[in-house]
């Protein structure tokens, strides 16, 4: 695969970005980087001018030159001091252009007079005038127009005191000149390609960190919307509270659960009664705010632990985890009883809203929930047939034993008042419980 060829950032002659604000942001970004370069640089300037010193004394003695170049060397030492503290203190100084010319400029002014003070082989002067400038060109931090008007001042500055005080022959003059105009070329060439490229990097930099943050907002929305498809996928619309689906995934998980540990399970299924007819008199509209009401009414009898789904249409069914017969069914009557107890509204007097449960539990053996929310669904069933707004508990299967045919697999719990009242209090639910099922102890 071959890469598309990419256009690097607009530069202008100088090596900067055409861009004025991106080049704001990255002189603001190295700021520091070039506070340490120059600082480091004065302080090795100032440290080899203050050296060159005892140069001057082995060529000159202890007299007048000598005093006059120590004093202007020490003056250059202390501004570059100085400009280095006043760096260190304040980074930021190491991009005003006016302190670090200044220096530039008396540093240079400092090497210069050391060709009238100081008569030197020429070619000493030559070297340390091309070592300054390549100083100029790569170690101190500043603009290229700064650099080249520098270097001009030096060069000129050169020819000028050679002329004065040094004169060389002309063939050692035009191989200074062609020397310099060398070194010349090549610092600005070299600081030039330098800028450039770290102006390259800096911009890749930006649209790398660019691509990362577009990259994690669009993770973000991502994960957002497979957290919101999650919800939905297991979420009823309308109640909000578990689909069929999901609740078999936290009902399996509870008979996985009851069977390892030991523990009873039962399980719960609620029809609200005579929901059609609801329907019909009021309105889909008022039939689902209903639902949502009694899915309400589950989860406030309901523990955390309990699982509460909606098993469909206007059926709910719920997992009641270490809740024997006893438990659920007085956590179903409570159900029932604040089902009753609701006043709505928009049903007025005429429709009363009730609910029937049918209550089952775990056998030792079953392995899985079928059977149990089957015997749920047909006590829910015989509650139906026996008027509606009562808990009907299942008792256990009848044991297969001999004629089968005469006695029926599944027994339900016999019912007491709910026969005659249609409303079935706890105690009716109790009343119907197997014969070994210990007494309610729910909390
Ligand atoms: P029973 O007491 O025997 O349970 O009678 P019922 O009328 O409640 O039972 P039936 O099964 O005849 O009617 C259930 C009704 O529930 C039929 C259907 O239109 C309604 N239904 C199912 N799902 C929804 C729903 O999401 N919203 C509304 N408003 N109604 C629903
Ligand atoms: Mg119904
Ligand atoms: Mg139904």
């Amino acid at each position: 695969m071959r890469a598309e060829p990419r256009d690097g950032p607009e530069l202008n002659w100088q090596a900067e970005f055409r861009d004025s604000a991106m080049e704001a942001l990255f002189q603001r970004t190295l700021t520091s980087y070039h506070a340490c370069q120059l600082r480091v640089a004065l302080f090795v300037i100032a440290g080899l001018f203050l050296a060159f010193a005892l140069a001057d004394y082995t060529v000159l003695g202890a007299g007048q030159p000598f005093l006059t170049l120590l004093a202007m060397r020490l003056l250059v030492v202390l501004t570059c001091l100085l400009l280095g503290l006043a760096i260190w203190r304040r980074p930021a100084v190491a991009h005003w252009p006016l302190p670090i010319n200044l220096a530039c400029l008396l540093g240079i002014s400092g090497l210069l007079m050391t060709i009238p003070l100081r008569p030197a082989g020429d070619g000493i002067h030559i070297a340390s005038v091309v070592a300054a400038s390549m100083a100029l060109y790569l170690f101190i931090p500043n603009r290229i127009q700064w650099m080249l008007a520098a270097n001009a001042y030096l060069l000129l500055g050169f020819l000028v005191a050679v002329r004065l005080w040094a004169p060389l022959q002309p063939g050692l003059l035009l191989t200074s000149l062609l020397l310099l105009g060398f070194v010349n070329l090549l610092g600005w060439m070299t600081i030039s390609r330098i800028k450039r490229l770290k102006r390259e990097q800096f911009a890749l930099l930006l649209e790398e960190r660019s691509a990362n943050r577009r990259l994690k907002e669009e993770i973000r929305e991502r994960e957002e919307l497979e957290a919101r498809l999650r919800h939905m996928a297991c979420t009823d619309g309308l109640t909000g509270i578990a689909n069929r689906r999901h609740f078999f995934e936290l009902a399996e998980q509870e008979l996985r659960r009851a069977r390892r540990d030991g523990t009873p399970l039962a399980l719960c299924m609620v029809d609200v009664d005579l929901f059609k007819r609801l329907n019909d008199r009021h309105g889909h509209a008022v039939g689902d705010l209903v639902l949502s009401t009694v899915a309400g009414c589950c989860q406030a009898v309901l523990r955390d632990s309990d699982v509460l789904g909606r098993y469909g249409g206007e059926e709910f069914v719920i997992a009641l985890p270490l809740a024997d017969l006893g438990t659920a069914a007085a956590i179903a009557e409570r159900l029932r009883e604040k089902v009753s107890a609701l006043r709505l509204p928009m049903l007025g007097d005429t429709t009363p809203l009730t609910v029937t449960v049918g209550i089952s539990r775990l056998e030792e053996g079953e392995s899985r929930l079928d059977p149990t929310l089957l015997r749920a669904d047909r006590a829910l069933y015989e509650g139906k047939a026996r008027g509606r707004n009562c808990v009907v508990v299942a008792s256990r299967p009848a044991p297969e034993i001999g004629d089968s045919e005469e006695r029926p697999r599944w027994a339900y719990g016999k019912l007491t008042r709910a026969d005659t009242n249609a409303t079935t209090p706890a105690a009716a639910a109790l009343a119907a419980l197997p014969a070994d099922e210990p007494a309610p102890g729910h909390s």
